[in-house]
């Protein structure tokens, strides 16, 4: 491929992000959320870095992103987090030893029809008040002895979710610890004791979540989950540089026009880089016009619309001609967090919509 699109993804800060994980959480495992493709930064690419960094398990929210990092002979634990969608997921999960989140009951009948005499280490999700997943913690003793009548079975622990860890000082959070806590009194007695609550917010900012694994997923990519901090500012290193080339230069008049619909018009003589990039690429149509991008490692803006497969950038006062470089979002330009607050959105968005046809590349 020699479009001069690319996503390079840094090992090292891969490799960094996941020790400010362990900083927050000393006493807890850490299980990655590579869900998504890794939010877009190609899990092929990054599951073998973190395996090799450390990482104590993965998380994923299919059978197909499990089967994905299997292939990749990584020897760590991979965890389905909405555990199966089906029954036939399960003798799959029971072979490969995949670990499985239960969440609703017919999930348990799944188990019982097709895995009762197989090897089977669950979750069991309790929901303490976002109310997307999870048994409610009064079904919890009922679904519990109802996954011990299977000797080959064991319950690895309970799992919830935060619905606002990214305003750790929100009483709300208190509110769901104290419920995980108090569901968590109620097993006191078992040998079950791999609990699980926090993600990325919680990681950095929640200790009282930690429990025995950490679930951290963005982060990772050195994103940061406040809206009123970047990755940067949390002692994160950005994972993803999106980057292209300029690859066509003109020279306008005042008064001429550019770009589809004949939307921007020069105000007085300018420059402009044409530049191979596009929404059908994943940048953001919306993003036309006075966007922040580096050309050159000079900050400059975009013009006009976005095309498919290419957008203008203004290059009237800096150094700049076909071939330099672009780098339209992440490290070595504009942060992620600053495209995804223009456009009223989160990075976890940012970064999933960057197309397949971009190309991954590992870099240092
Ligand atoms: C995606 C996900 C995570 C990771 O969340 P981040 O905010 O990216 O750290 C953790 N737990 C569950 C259940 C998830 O779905």
């Amino acid at each position: 491929m020699t479009r001069p699109i690319v996503a390079e993804i840094s090992r090292s800060a891969l490799a960094h992000n996941l020790r400010v994980a362990r900083d927050h959480a000393p006493r807890s495992r850490i299980m990655t959320a590579v869900k998504a493709n890794a939010y877009g930064h190609d899990v092929q690419l990054c599951a073998p870095v973190l395996a090799a960094a450390g990482v104590d398990a993965f998380a994923v929210a299919s059978l197909e992103e499990a089967e994905t990092i299997h292939a990749l002979n990584l020897g760590k634990p991979i965890c389905l987090l909405g555990g199966p969608f089906a029954a036939e997921e399960v003798s799959v999960a029971a072979e490969r030893g995949y670990w499985l989140v239960i969440h609703e009951d017919r999930q348990l009948r799944w188990l019982e029809n097709r895995a009762a005499q197989q090897d089977l280490q669950v979750f069991i999700k309790v929901d303490t008040g976002m109310h997307r997943l999870g048994f409610a913690p009064e079904r919890l003793a009922e679904i519990f002895a109802k996954l011990q009548v299977y000797p080959h079975w064991q319950v690895l622990g309970l799992m919830s979710h935060l619905a606002r860890a990214d305003h750790p000082e929100d009483p709300f959070n208190a509110q769901q610890i104290g419920i995980f806590d108090q569901a968590l009194q109620s097993f006191s007695g078992q040998t079950l004791g791999q609990h699980s609550l926090a993600n990325s917010g919680a990681v950095l900012a929640l200790p009282a979540a930690h429990q025995y694994w950490v679930r951290p997923g963005l982060m990772l990519y050195g994103l940061s989950p406040f809206a009123d901090r970047n990755g940067i500012d949390i002692g994160l290193q950005p994972v993803l540089s999106w980057r292209s080339e300029i690859v066509a230069t003109r020279q306008l008049q005042a008064g001429e026009w550019l770009g589809y619909g004949a939307t921007w018009q020069a105000p007085a003589a300018c420059r402009v880089g044409v530049v191979a990039a596009g929404y059908g690429d994943g940048y953001p149509r919306q993003l036309g016009t006075d966007t922040a991008v580096t050309v050159a490692g000079q900050p400059t803006r975009t013009l006009a619309r976005v095309s498919m497969d290419m957008l203008f950038v203004d290059i009237t006062h800096i150094q700049a001609d076909i071939g330099s470089v672009v780098h339209l979002m992440g490290a070595g330009g504009p942060a992620l967090e600053f495209m995804a607050a223009g456009l009223d959105t989160i990075p976890y968005e940012m970064s999933c919509r960057i197309q397949m046809r971009v190309p991954r590349r590992l870099g240092p």
